[in-house]
């Protein structure tokens, strides 16, 4: 019976030594220390031996049993440390490793854009000021002289919130705002985004970007606006842009005109972009009507001045060569990266 004992360490040992996994360990612990194990087993036989034989026998099996259990407990922590190591190694900062990127936002086109033209207007010393997106009738239209029945509204048909209040179609109400507060002098640009019923095409849309300027002071005359504004165009295009002022016609504004620079895609000659003219509208401009100032009560003897207001996306599509204004608000990366 004792060698069958010392059979059974043996085959205990050597099973033991080559597990590698807690699964292993526990189908070993089973097959020798579980309750129908081989151990038991034994227990079982020495329970039939003659009553002075069994003390001898019985304590030496419970010896290596014992030896098994313990033997077998030591494994099992083995088995576990060496698990957390492989973990730990899995889970440790590769320092050699190259990090990870992180892509910068870019400011979008537009407002590249919107900066730069800020920045012209403020080195010439006018204040950036802003104004509600949505705004009443009396300051889009009335105040800016185009009464209800005026037909130069049907040009600005636009968004309406309730009846009398609309999505501004265009920055001008802010000039209104602006002189009710504050007297003359003053030389402000309001930017901002306004709105119109327009369909979506490749020059159009209901959302769009303007900048509108004023000036006004003591004999401020058209000779101001052609400086200014010829100023604006050579620093935004080139000091060797042609400039052309063309007669035309705003309810603000009186004499108003256009503001066209020569094309900037074919130099003048001709192409698709300008329509075959050579020229670029790019902004509207003119003396403030005395009927605006009536509005504001600016003493019209005394105070002249000059308006403006250009469409941001047009001279964003002119400075980048873009022939599609949608482009602008697709918000596809590939595009806007470019930038
Ligand atoms: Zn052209």
């Amino acid at each position: 019976m004792a060698d069958r004992i010392e059979e059974l360490r043996k085959l205990f040992r050597q099973e033991i030594a080559r597990i590698t996994t807690p699964e292993e360990l526990e189908k070993l612990r089973i097959k020798y220390l579980g309750r129908k194990g081989l151990f038991m087993e034994i227990f079982k036989d020495i329970s039939s031996f003659p009553a002075e034989q069994r003390p001898k026998v019985g304590e030496l099996a419970n010896r290596v049993r014992n030896d098994a259990f313990s033997e077998w407990n030591t494994k099992k922590k083995e088995i576990e440390l060496k698990k957390e190591e492989v973990k730990e190694e899995k889970e440790a900062i590769d320092i050699t490793l190259p990090g990870k990127k992180f892509s910068l936002g870019k400011k979008h086109p537009i407002t590249l854009i919107l900066d730069e033209i800020k920045n012209i207007f403020v080195s010439l010393g006018f204040r950036i000021v802003d104004g509600p997106e949505v705004e009443t009738e009396y300051y889009n239209f009335e105040a800016l002289n185009m009464d209800l029945h005026h037909p130069a509204r049907d040009m600005w048909s636009t968004l309406y919130i309730k009846e009398g209040v609309l999505l501004r179609t265009h920055t001008s109400p802010v000039q209104i705002r602006v002189m009710e507060k504050q007297s003359p002098p003053l030389a402000i640009i309001a930017p901002g985004k306004c709105y119109r019923r327009d369909a979506v095409d490749a020059s159009h849309s209901p959302m769009f970007h303007q900048v509108e300027g004023l000036l006004v002071d003591e004999g401020v005359s058209f000779a101001h606006l052609k400086g200014v504004l010829t100023h604006f165009c050579h620093r935004m295009f080139g000091a060797e842009t042609k400039v052309r002022f063309r007669p035309s016609f705003f309810p603000f504004t009186e004499p108003s005109v256009e503001v066209d620079i020569q094309c900037v895609i074919c130099a003048g000659k001709g192409c698709s972009v300008c329509k075959q003219s050579g020229w670029l509208e790019i902004l509207g401009a003119g003396m403030v009507n005395p009927r605006v100032f009536e509005f504001v009560k600016y003493d019209t003897k005394k105070y002249t001045g000059f308006a403006f207001g250009m469409g941001v996306e047009r001279i964003a599509m002119l400075r980048y060569g873009i022939d599609d204004m949608r482009l602008f608000f697709e918000n596809d990366r590939r595009f806007l990266k470019q930038f």
